[in-house]
C-alpha cells in the first residue's frame, strides 16, 4: 500500500541537524579536565561532530565500528556522541574508574577500533594497549601535547584530528534499527554485559522520556548532567537537550559538592541530574560555599533510592524539587519518573510529599509488571511485592555478543529488582533481589532501613545489609557514615526505628565506618560491605567487629 504519511528514520543525525539549525547559538558550557571553562554553542558542537565523522571516515573507520570513550563530561565528549553515532559508528562509553582488567575485558568484548581518552588516562592506556589488539587508533581529547605523545606510540590528538575533517559533512543515510551506542552493565556479579542501543531506541527514549511527566526539559532550561556520560549515556540528557535546544552545562571530572554548587550558581542551572550521593555532596557544598542556587528548580535523582529526608531538605532550604526516577543500563535508562497525577494536586503538601517518594510511573513506551518466583503475575495493589519485569521500545532484548535473548519466554526483561506497584501505577523499589534481607522467611527492605538512618541529622549516608544469623538465617545490620565532626551512637540510631518499622525489622546492630565503599557510578557497594560485616552476628566473629 502507498505510504499515506512520510516515513523518516529516527536517527541521531536528525537530532544533530535539528539542534544545529534551530539552536546553534544556545550555549554549551564545559569544565575541561584542565579545569578551564569553555563556552561554545550547539552549532559549533555539531560542526565539530561533522568534522570528526568525516575525519574518522578518512582514517578508514567503518560504519558499525565501535569507538570507545574513556572520558568525563566535557564538550569534546558531547561532540563524539553526535559525530560517532551521526556518522553511523557506535559510541561506546567506558567507565574510567573500572579496574584495568575490566577495561581490557570490555574493550576486547566490544572489539573497539578507536579509543578517545581524556589526558589523565594516557598512561593507563599506554600500559594496556598491548592487550587490546582491536584498537587501531587512540585519540587524546585535547590539543597536541608532546609530553603525552611520548608516552604512547601513534597517539593522535582530537583537535588535530577534527581539523582534518569537513564541517559540511552530511550524515550517511542509515536505518533507524542500526546501533548507535554501547554501554556495559556495572558487572558487580560476573563479567559486565554490553547493551547496544539503536538509533530508534535512543530517539524514542528521547521523545517519550522528555514528556511533561518525564524530564520535562525545555529550550528555557540550563541543564547539568552530574551523572557521568559513561553511565547510561548520562541518562539520555545529551540527546534530550539537543532535541529541545536546552543550554547544556558539562561539569567535567569534578562532581564534588563545592564545585557543583559554584557551577550551578555561575551557569544559572535550572535542572540537574545525578545519583543521591552527588546530592548529599551538594548539600554539604552549598553549606560550605553559600552559593546562590536559587536558579535551580528541579533535580532528577535515580540510580539508588532517594532518601525522603533529602527531598525535604532540598525543598525547604533551597526550594529545589527533587524528582525521583528509576532505570537501568538495560532500560536506556528511563523506566519510571515520579510526577503527581491530577487528583494529587489539591492534596496538602505532606500528602503530596508522601506520593513523591515512590520511584514513579512508566511513561508511554514502557510497561511494567510484577511476578512471583514461579513467574505468576501479581496484582498492582501497592502491597504485594514481586520481581519487577519490564518491556518496551528502549529495553534490551539480547546483550551484545550474546546469542540468547535476555528475556523471559513471553518477552519481558527481568530487572532483578523487587518492587510493588499501586493501582495508579506508582512503582516502589523495595530492594535488589540480591540485597533484600530474608529474616526467618520474611523479607526486610534495606532501602526502608537506610532511609530511616539517613534522616538522622548526624548521618551522612547509610547502608543496610543482610548479616548471617544463627537462628534467623539473616538479620539486618546498618552501616553508618557520620557527617564530619558529628557524633551519634548506636542506641540513638536504633531509637529512630521505633514505631517506623515493625519491631522484628529493627536492625540488630549499627556499625560506623569512615567512608562507605562507593562503586564507579556512585552507588554503595553492598557486596563489599557483606564481605566486611556479613558475619558480625555469628557467635565466633561477633568480637571482630569494627570500633
Ligand atoms: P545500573 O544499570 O548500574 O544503572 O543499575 C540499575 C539498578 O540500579 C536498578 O536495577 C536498581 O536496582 C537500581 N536503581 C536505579 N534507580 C533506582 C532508584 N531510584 N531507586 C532504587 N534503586 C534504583
Amino acid at each position: 500500500m502507498q505510504n499515506s504519511m512520510m516515513h523518516l528514520p529516527l536517527v541521531i543525525g536528525s537530532l544533530a541537524d535539528h539542534v544545529e539549525r534551530f539552536h546553534a547559538a544556545t550555549e554549551v558550557v564545559s569544565v575541561e579536565t584542565t579545569g578551564e571553562v569553555t563556552r561554545t554553542g550547539w552549532g559549533a558542537v555539531i560542526g565539530n561532530a561533522r568534522r570528526l565523522a568525516s575525519a574518522l571516515e578518512m582514517h578508514g573507520v567503518m560504519q558499525g565500528d565501535r569507538c570507545g570513550t574513556i572520558a568525563w563530561n566535557t564538550r569534546r565528549h558531547l561532540e563524539i556522541y553526535f559525530g560517532v553515532s551521526g556518522g553511523g559508528m557506535v559510541c561506546h562509553t567506558l567507565n574510567p574508574r573500572l579496574a584495568a582488567e575490566q577495561l581490557v575485558y570490555i574493550v576486547n568484548d566490544a572489539r573497539d577500533r578507536v579509543l578517545f581518552i581524556d589526558r589523565g588516562f594516557v598512561p593507563t592506556i599506554a600500559g594496556l594497549i598491548d592487550q587490546m589488539p582491536t584498537v587501531k587508533m587512540v585519540v587524546m581529547m585535547g590539543a597536541r601535547d608532546e609530553a603525552l605523545a611520548a608516552q604512547l606510540d601513534g597517539l593522535q590528538f582530537y583537535d588535530e584530528l577534527i581539523a582534518q575533517g569537513d564541517a559540511a559533512f552530511q550524515w550517511p543515510q542509515i536505518a533507524e534499527t542500526e546501533p548507535s551506542s554501547l554501554c556495559y552493565t556495572s558487572g558487580t556479579t560476573g563479567h559486565p554485559k554490553g547493551v547496544l542501543y539503536t538509533h530508534r531506541s535512543t530517539l524514542l527514549h528521547t521523545l517519550a522520556g522528555n514528556s511533561p511527566d518525564g524530564l520535562a526539559l525545555s529550550a528555557r532550561d540550563s541543564v547539568m548532567p552530574a551523572v557521568p556520560m559513561f553511565h547510561v549515556n548520562a541518562w539520555g540528557v545529551p540527546y534530550i537537550a539537543a532535541a529541545v535546544g536546552a543550554k547544556l552545562v558539562l561539569p567535567g571530572p569534578k562532581l564534588d559538592g563545592e564545585s557543583l554548587a559554584r557551577l550551578i550558581a555561575a551557569e544559572r542551572v535550572s535542572l540537574a541530574l545525578g545519583v543521591p550521593t552527588v546530592w548529599l555532596g551538594l548539600l554539604q557544598g552549598l553549606e560550605a560555599t553559600g552559593a546562590d542556587v536559587s536558579c535551580l528548580k528541579r533535580a532528577m535523582v535515580g540510580g539508588t533510592a532517594l532518601p525522603p529526608s533529602m527531598i525535604a531538605e532540598f525543598r525547604d532550604r533551597y526550594g529545589v524539587d527533587l524528582v525521583h526516577l528509576w532505570g537501568m543500563t538495560e532500560t536506556s535508562p528511563l523506566g519510571t519518573v515520579n510526577q503527581l497525577l491530577q487528583k494529587h494536586v489539591a492534596l496538602p503538601p505532606e500528602a503530596q510529599a508522601e506520593r513523591r517518594l515512590a520511584q514513579g510511573r512508566p511513561p508511554y513506551g514502557v510497561q511494567l509488571r510484577l511476578v512471583d518466583s514461579a513467574g505468576h503475575v501479581l496484582p498492582h495493589d501497592g502491597v504485594t511485592q514481586g520481581e519487577l519485569q519490564i518491556r518496551g521500545h528502549w529495553i534490551v532484548d539480547t546483550y551484545y555478543n550474546k546469542d540468547r535473548s535476555a528475556l523471559t519466554f513471553d518477552g519481558w526483561f527481568d530487572t532483578g529488582d523487587i518492587a510493588t506497584i499501586d493501582p495508579d501505577g506508582y512503582m516502589v523499589i523495595r530492594d535488589r533481589s540480591k540485597d533484600i534481607i530474608k529474616s526467618g522467611g520474611e523479607w526486610i527492605s534495606t532501602v526502608e532501613l537506610e532511609n530511616i538512618a539517613i534522616a538522622h541529622p548526624a548521618v551522612a549516608n547509610a547502608a543496610a545489609i543482610a548479616a548471617r544469623h544463627p537462628k534467623w538465617d539473616e538479620r539486618p545490620v546498618v552501616i553508618v557514615q557520620r557527617h564530619l565532626r558529628m557524633e551519634v551512637s548506636e542506641e540513638e540510631i536504633l531509637a529512630c526505628y521505633k514505631g517506623k518499622v515493625p519491631n522484628w525489622q529493627i536492625p540488630d546492630r549499627v556499625l560506623f565506618i569512615d567512608n562507605l565503599p562507593l562503586g564507579a557510578t556512585g552507588k554503595v557497594v553492598k557486596a563489599r560491605l557483606r564481605e566486611l560485616y556479613g558475619e558480625v552476628l555469628m557467635p565466633e566473629t561477633a568480637e571482630a567487629e569494627p570500633a
